[in-house]
């Protein structure tokens, strides 16, 4: 069975929330979601939630340098098994995150982008994100999925630690792939 970190990697709507907390019902994880981080430095006013409260809010992404700040000192204060949800999303991320830390598990969330806009705008009706609930900022977090994120598919493909799950299954479905893999990878 899989002892190490994990790192969810999807496109916004993927998945990646739900399935981390499910996992973290069945096995000692804890879950590092860099998005519930930054909305909660937005929500308490301070100078950094003030400084991206507008990038949050557009669908664009907070400068590699912020986050690889604010995920260090996460890491550092840490001493669980971890799952990232949200994290890294760029290669200079990536490169940072094995600097810092070691994850010797990718688990992408393959999905369509129809898909993905149907399940984020249902998300939007109940979780008050301004982000969740426009089309075109659906669109354009989408677009910066593939531009920015979807290169990492290939960087830990490379590392021989990328498994590719269908997520347009159901979240028992999906859910169920991840304990088959978490059981049988080594
Ligand atoms: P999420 O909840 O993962 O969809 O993240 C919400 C928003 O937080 C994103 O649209 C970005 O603005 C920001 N964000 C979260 N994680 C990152 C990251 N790793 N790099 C840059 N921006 C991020």
């Amino acid at each position: 069975m899989y002892q190490g970190n994990i790192i969810l990697l999807g496109a916004p709507g993927s998945g990646k929330g739900t399935l981390s907390k499910e996992l973290t019902k069945r096995y000692e994880y804890v879950v590092i979601c860099t998005g519930d981080i930054l909305r909660n430095e937005k929500r308490s006013g301070s100078d950094i939630g003030n400084q991206i409260k507008d990038i949050i809010g557009r669908g664009n992404l907070v400068t590699d340098e912020l986050i690889n700040k604010i995920v260090q000192k996460v890491l550092y204060k840490n001493n669980q098994r971890f799952i990232l949800d949200g994290f890294p999303r760029t290669i200079p991320q990536a490169k940072f995150l094995d600097e810092v830390d070691e994850v010797d598990l990718v688990i992408y969330l393959d999905i369509s982008d129809e898909t993905l806009t149907n399940r984020i705008l249902e998300r939007g009706k109940t979780s008050g994100r301004e982000d969740d609930q426009s089309v075109d900022i659906i669109n354009k977090r989408i677009k910066q999925f593939k531009e920015e994120t979807l290169p990492l598919v290939d960087f830990y493909e490379k590392k021989s630690i990328l498994v590719t799950i269908d997520a347009e299954q159901t979240v028992d479905e999906v859910f169920n792939d991840i304990n088959n893999i978490i059981k049988l990878w080594n």
